[in-house]
């Protein structure tokens, strides 16, 4: 989802809106999924990077993985650019996604 996408699902009045909008957009997204985001989007109006990779996904089920350990257990160190493995300690760019 883009941030004009979700500039305009903020405007959405329901989440049965909220839902045909994805669907112009041809976007994926299930009623409970659209209820969820509409209740958020309604809460602090606000959603994590996580939530709006969650929306374009489609499932929600992808995060970044190690590469030497398959850990999911990665943080993103922003200064840098850059990813490093809490598990091994590995430091890379590109991480595998699940
Ligand atoms: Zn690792």
């Amino acid at each position: 989802m883009t941030k004009e996408m979700l500039e305009k699902a903020k405007t959405a009045k329901s989440a049965e809106e909220l839902l045909e909008m994805a669907k112009e957009a041809e976007i994926e997204l299930s009623e409970e999924k659209a209820k969820d985001i509409f209740s958020r989007l309604n809460s602090d109006g606000e959603l994590s990077d996580e939530e709006l990779g969650a929306v374009a996904g489609g499932c929600g089920e992808s995060y970044p993985m190690c590469p030497a350990c398959y850990s999911p257990n990665v943080k993103y160190e922003e200064n840098y650019s850059r990813y490093r493995c809490k598990r091994c300690h590995y430091v890379f760019t590109e991480p595998l996604m699940s």
